[in-house]
This record gives C-alpha cells, structure tokens and sequence, in this order.
C-alpha cells in the first residue's frame, strides 16, 4: 500500500477521534459500509474518489483534509504535484490543499476520455471554480451539462448534485478551486 493510503487512513481514524464516532456512527453519516471503512483505516483499501469525496461530506471537511499529511499551509509556497488519486478515469491532485483562513483547497484534475464523475451535493455554501487548462470539459451544473473549453471557466453551487464528463478522444485537465464557506454564520 502506497502513502496516500497511509494518509488517509490515518486521516479517518483521526476524524473519527475527533468527531467522536463509532464505525458504525460514521458509516450511518458517510454512506460508506462499515466493513469499507474499516478496510479503508487498516489501510487494506484503495478508496476510490467518490468514496472519499462520501467521507469528506459526512464529515463535514474538505476533501485534501483526507489526502495530506499535514494540514499546514502557509502562504508563499509552491503547490505540489505527486499526490495523484485516479480511479474510474479521474486522477486528483491536491496542489494547495486546505486552508483554513481562506477556506479554499486548490486541484488539479484529469479526467480519461469517455469518463465521467457525478458529485453528491457538498455542504452548504460550497462553491466550486473550474477552469479548463486542456481540452474540453462538460459540467453538470443546475442539471444541464455545460462545455467549457480550454481557457474557460465555470463557477457554480456546488451544494447540490454535480458533475463532469468528458465526450471527447482526449484527456482533459482542468482546475477545481473549491471554497468552504464559514462555519459560525
Ligand atoms: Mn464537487
């Protein structure tokens, strides 16, 4: 097992310390069996991403609070590539992952021709920026899909359900800016 794995497993036991949930509880809350979820703190599975993307929900944090290592992010620092999550055609990198002043995490994503992700509704007030740095990219947003090409970008609600696919013969990339909105409102 690889030391995203790692990271996410320890990740999950952590919140799930700090949320003060039984397996069971956080299974109830996430829509993730407890026997994944298990399998997912033993480090004995490779969560796919609409699996972690339940289990950030559920838990009410940004996604990247699942990848990394730390949760430190000063400014004045160069975001990284190697974090590659890719399952069913999408790979996410965590660039800038969360953080708590601005209350953004920065991705970069690919998306294999023909594929397609649906998004469940993320809490609240979440808005997503996307911008296509190659190829073209539909979203789902308000449920109509929209094609954005290469250049362009879309700001949307992301609080309720959402997606993107890719028609085209060629990968797509694109960024995904996601904001949380504050919490004491
Ligand atoms: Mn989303």
């Amino acid at each position: 097992m690889n030391s995203l794995n790692k990271n996410i497993a320890k990740n999950l036991k952590e919140l799930r310390k700090t949320a003060d949930w039984s397996l069971d509880k956080a299974a109830l809350q996430t829509g993730v069996s407890k026997a994944m979820l298990g399998q997912i703190e033993r480090e004995e599975s490779s969560p796919t991403v609409s699996t972690l993307w339940k289990i950030a929900t559920g838990f009410r944090v940004p996604f990247s609070k699942l990848l990394e290592k730390t949760a430190k992010n000063p400014l004045n620092t160069l975001g990284e590539e190697g974090h590659w999550r890719s399952v069913g055609g999408l790979e996410v990198n965590s660039i800038f992952p969360y953080d708590p002043e601005i209350r953004c995490e920065f991705f970069i994503l690919k998306l294999y021709p023909g594929y397609r992700h649906i998004s469940p509704p993320h809490e609240t007030g979440v808005v997503e920026h996307i911008l296509v740095i190659e190829g073209t990219l539909e979203v789902l947003q308000n449920g109509a899909w929209i094609a954005i090409s290469t250049g362009q970008g879309t700001r949307f609600a992301a609080d309720t359900e959402h997606g993107y696919r890719n028609p085209t013969k060629q990968e797509v990339v694109f960024h995904n800016v996601i904001h949380y909105p504050a919490k004491d409102k």
